[in-house]
């Protein structure tokens, strides 16, 4: 599915700027700073890949690869510090219609830091993803910086988020790209959704 062939398409700013919708798409978003480019990397087995989502100028942009057979779309990460408001306004435009107007969005994996569980902008990221109708799943990153008590309270209050969302898969995937865990797991489940 992925090694070897994935490749940066485009980053598109405008709903024109969309590569024809001819195929499975999956999409990855998180809070900047989650892990998304590491996950990203690990999964296609390519250092370095998703760091082009993260240069400046590509971060009100959503950046389609294409890996095999599908597009593997990468959201700039939300929480735009400095930004002006215009801009922010005109990327969540764009976001808004994105989600709701692309058929062949199967699923969007939403990010979180294992070590802080689901925060506002994630929940506002999930309603978003309820209203458009989107499938999503859950997949905390970095596990291994975080052990016993505290991964369980941060993954109990990440599943009483999750149970709020129509759209959400209730289960989380638990994943460190550190270790490369959870990443065949995560791997398979793109393989069934292509
Ligand atoms: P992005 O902004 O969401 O694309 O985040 P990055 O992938 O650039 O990662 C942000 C920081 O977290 C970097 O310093 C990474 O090395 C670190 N990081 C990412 N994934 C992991 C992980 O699984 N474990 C650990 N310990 N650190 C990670």
């Amino acid at each position: 599915l992925f090694a070897g062939e994935t490749e940066f398409l485009k980053g598109v700013v405008a709903m024109n700027g969309l590569p024809p919708a001819d195929r499975v798409e999956i999409c990855f978003a998180g809070r900047s700073n989650v892990g998304k480019s590491s996950l990203i990397n690990a999964l296609t087995g390519r250092k370095g890949l998703a760091r082009a989502s993260n240069t400046p100028g590509r971060t009100q942009e959503i950046n389609f690869f294409t890996a095999g057979d599908i597009y593997v779309v990468d959201l700039p990460g939300y929480g735009f510090a400095n930004a002006p408001v215009a801009v922010v306004e005109k990327w969540q435009r764009l976001l808004k219609q994105y989600l709701s107007g692309r058929q062949t969005l199967r699923r969007v994996f939403v990010l979180i830091d294992a070590r802080h569980g689901a925060k506002a902008v994630d929940e506002e990221i999930m309603s978003l993803l309820d209203k458009s109708a989107v499938t999503f799943q859950v997949v905390m990153t970095k596990t291994d910086k975080v052990k016993g008590a505290a991964l369980e309270e941060s993954l109990t209050r990440t599943r009483a988020a999750l149970a709020k969302h129509p759209a959400a898969f209730p289960e989380l995937l638990l994943t460190s790209s550190e270790k490369a865990e959870g990443i065949p797991t995560l791997r398979a489940i793109i393989a069934g959704i292509s």
